[in-house]
């Protein structure tokens, strides 16, 4: 009974998502407090444990549903509040992988990191996020989106010691992401976004096997699904890469078609202050589009010009009924004041444009 009320609920919430122009929503991430983990820094360790953990990640929870709520975010996340690192934490609560036993590898041909190995079969034996998102469900009356990694980005993150072969974990973690998923959708999550950073290095994988095992991800859910695909976190190894890729970032190019064909609702892009064609996404015509529209490398605040700016630009290739305002990426690495001022700055931007084509 309450399943079915939940369904309902969610299908009521995915109509407001539809029916205002230009929902705004974050890529997934927002700083966490300074009492709950070190601020600024990535897989950054908790500063509390046992139960203190438990409630005080659901109290950064509620300040991050607030300061959305503040903001004018529309489609609300938990800002990742409760998870250390967007691919590793999901990771960690699976059997077959030795978090002890760590590997130095090569993360999507950019930096090294110390990964988990693993070690046998991969399976899930109980849910990783399904809690933390009905805490988020009873938080709000808004549309929610619920972010996971992607298949072919976890199997960037760990190594392999067992199945030796990247296509076959891949399927593997495809198969657990589908478990997940259900269950996320049957606690009311509206949106589910899977993050795939790994698309846009690894294009001959994503085309031949990446996109067919995110659509194993997505195999019989409702609810509305999405993959994000950026150029990552702000972070110096990503910015040196970034200065690597030349004047004009064509790597969207690589992918676009078949992602068009894809059974993928929404494609969630980096477009404000990057390098990235914006007439590319002409290519997923007919696709939902989170646009960027907000740089998460810099600790300058976007204008709501600025940012109704981009949104301009995008609408050349987007209907406006298909584009959803959104951060290029998270914004875990940012200080809280600087990623409250870009939320404010997205909402306040995607109104800019809301009156302009009311007018
Ligand atoms: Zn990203």
């Amino acid at each position: 009974m309450v399943r079915q009320l939940r369904r309902l609920n969610s299908s009521k919430y995915k109509d407001i998502a539809m029916t205002k122009l230009l929902p705004t929503s974050t890529a997934g991430s927002l700083p966490k407090p300074s009492w709950l983990a070190t601020p600024q820094t990535l897989w950054s360790p908790w500063k509390l444990e046992g139960e203190a953990l438990i409630a005080g990640k659901q109290d950064a929870l509620r300040l991050a549903v607030d300061d959305q709520r503040r903001a004018g975010i529309d489609i609300v996340g938990d800002g990742e509040q409760t998870r250390q690192h967007f691919v590793t934490t999901f990771i960690e609560h699976l059997d077959g992988v030795d978090f002890e036993k760590r590997e130095t590898v090569r993360i999507r041909n950019r930096y090294d990191a110390s990964v988990p190995t693993v070690v046998g079969a991969v399976s899930r034996s109980r849910p990783v996020f399904v809690e933390d998102a009905r805490f988020l469900r009873a938080q709000t009356d808004q549309p929610i989106k619920w972010t996971l990694p992607g298949p072919m980005t976890m199997i960037d993150t760990l190594y392999d010691a067992h199945y030796q072969s990247r296509e076959k974990l891949a399927w593997e973690f495809a198969q657990i992401l589908n478990q997940e998923a259900r269950e996320l959708e049957a606690a009311g999550v509206d949106i589910i976004q899977f993050d795939e950073p790994a698309f846009n290095v690894f294009f001959d994988e994503a085309n031949d096997w990446g996109i067919a095992t995110l659509e194993r991800a997505i195999e019989g859910l409702k609810c509305e699904t999405a993959v994000h695909i950026c150029y990552g976190y702000g972070i110096k190894a990503n910015t040196d890469w970034k200065k690597t890729l030349g004047s004009e970032w064509r790597q969207y190019e690589e992918i676009f078609p078949n992602l068009r064909k894809s059974k993928i609702d929404i494609i969630s892009l980096e477009c404000h202050h990057s390098r990235v064609p914006m007439d590319l996404i002409e290519l997923i015509r007919g696709k939902r589009v989170m646009v960027g529209a907000i740089d998460v490398a810099s600790d300058t605040v976007e204008t709501p010009e600025e940012v109704a700016d981009t949104l301009r630009k995008a609408l050349e290739f987007v209907d406006a009924d298909k584009l959803y305002p959104s951060t290029n990426c998270g914004m875990t690495p940012l200080s809280r004041r600087v990623a409250n001022g870009k939320l404010k700055a997205l909402g306040a931007g995607a109104e800019i444009i809301r009156k302009e084509l009311a007018a």
